[in-house]
């Protein structure tokens, strides 16, 4: 198996290889362009759409980047390596790894998402000797309404604010569900205004091709009539959104099916509309990739990787024995 070992986040060392780091390594793998991913890196692997957003946003500058294109490998040391799509937002990548001597085998998920959507790449799984996956919605109880059905909720919560004569505000992450939701109105025909932080994210989705994305229309603090506002959740109490007079609020957020999501987030609705895979489709990633064991980071590691081991796999949280240190099998 090839050796992976867990000091503060995740390290090949034969490939002297980081997997999304929190802090500065000389390589490292950027699954995609949430903030909680990136660092700046002496050099780094991830998408060509990652390297756009990563330029845009982080401002982290084309040297040390290595963009990559889906589905095509290259060779490192005795390595091959492929990023395969991950869809979770645009550009999300999983890494796969074969070690050329022994044919071992490892994937890197990163945040993905089974389930199709507009702005990301459909995922691509792949089979693996060991599989690192996430498992945010690691509970049985994490199980997502159909996403018509979600959408559905989404649309009612827009005509129902239209027809009380307020202005709804969808409630999600600039990059990812911004523009998930902007694909969303503009495939019914409904005009959208973005919060400046969602419209520069949304170019730069565009700019790196993207489909199905119009050019964002910016939110300025007047929204009229027939209107819907796609804004970041930390920004509900800015001076901007707390101007408008008659709004409806609903957050997007897988953890809406959680009792009492709607008091905690402060808003007018919740709806489970999620970039991530919820346990049904953990358990589709495991079924796809066939590992032989399996290492489990964010969210509920211990609990899946309990449940792996009652099926007879092996599976084990990363940091899950609160080591600093962790190696995993690190004579074979
Ligand atoms: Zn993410």
């Amino acid at each position: 198996m090839i050796e992976v070992i867990y000091q503060k986040g995740l390290y090949l060392p034969e490939l002297d290889l980081w997997f999304d780091p929190r802090s500065p390594k000389p390589r490292a793998f950027i699954s995609h362009a949430h903030a909680d991913h990136v660092a700046r890196h002496s050099s780094t692997i991830c998408s060509e759409v990652t390297a756009r957003l990563l330029r845009d946003r982080f401002r982290i500058s084309a040297e040390r980047v290595e963009p990559q294109p889906f589905h095509s490998s290259f060779t490192d040391k005795n390595f091959r390596i492929t990023l395969l799509p991950a869809g979770h937002i645009a550009g999300s990548a999983m890494i796969h790894i074969t070690r050329l001597s022994d044919q071992a085998s490892l994937l890197y998920t990163g945040d993905f998402k089974n389930r199709p959507s507009r702005t990301a790449e459909p995922i691509a799984f792949a089979q693996a000797d060991t599989l690192i996956m996430e498992t945010t919605f690691g509970l049985p109880r994490h199980r997502f309404p159909e996403t018509s059905e979600v959408e559905n909720e989404i649309l009612t919560f827009v005509r129902e604010s239209f027809a009380q004569n307020k202005t709804p505000v969808l409630l999600g992450y600039s990059l990812g569900k911004s523009q998930e939701a902007l694909a969303l109105m503009h495939e019914h025909d409904i005009p959208t205004l973005l919060h400046p932080a969602a419209a520069s994210m949304t170019r730069s989705c565009i700019a790196a091709g993207t489909p199905q994305l119009p050019e964002p229309l910016e939110f300025d603090g007047h929204a009229p009539e027939g209107h819907v506002i796609i804004a970041p959740p930390h920004v509900m109490r800015s001076k901007k959104l707390l101007g408008l007079k008659a709004k409806r609020t609903a957050m997007l957020s897988g953890w809406a099916l959680q009792p009492g999501a709607k008091f905690r987030y402060g808003v007018d609705e919740v709806i489970p509309f999620s970039d991530h895979a919820d346990h049904p489709g953990l358990m589709h990633c495991v079924e796809s990739v066939r590992p032989k064991r399996v290492i489990t980071i964010h969210g509920y590691t211990r609990e899946f990787a309990a449940e792996l081991r009652a099926l007879g796999i092996e599976a084990w949280s990363a940091n899950g024995n609160d080591q600093l240190e962790f190696h995993f099998n690190r004579k074979s």
